[in-house]
């Protein structure tokens, strides 16, 4: 899988010292130029998800192999109350799946 970043919903977190997508990546792969989120070498990553979750603007998706989707299907993750919702999107933006999962983290 691959991390997709919108640079339209990317605020960038100027409010952020670390940004939420720069403070969870493992491989420390993120960061910001000109205002937005970038990706440092997308070989790199682990496919953890975890900044796919940490976007508080969903800004970040993830594109799903074809083995386990349709072409060009994304993956959406947001929290709210302590739940994870992943929600899974064609090209047109209809939503395919959706699934909700407690959230480990206990924070949104
Ligand atoms: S957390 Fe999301 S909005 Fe903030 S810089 Fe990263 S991608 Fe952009
Ligand atoms: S999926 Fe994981 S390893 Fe890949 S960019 Fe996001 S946080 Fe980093």
């Amino acid at each position: 899988m691959s991390v997709y970043i919108d640079t339209d919903l990317c605020t960038g977190c100027p409010d952020h010292g670390e940004s939420p997508c720069e403070e969870v990546c493992p491989g420390d792969l993120f960061f910001r130029k000109d205002g937005k989120a970038v990706l440092r070498e997308d070989p790199d990553c682990w496919d953890c998800l975890a900044c796919v979750k940490a976007c508080p603007h969903q800004a970040l998706t993830v594109s799903l192999p074809f083995q386990i989707s349709e072409s060009r299907q994304r993956m959406f993750a947001s929290i709210k109350d302590n739940l994870i919702h992943w929600k899974v999107v064609d090209v047109s933006g209809h939503t395919v799946a959706e699934y909700f999962q407690k959230n480990r983290a206990g924070k949104e």
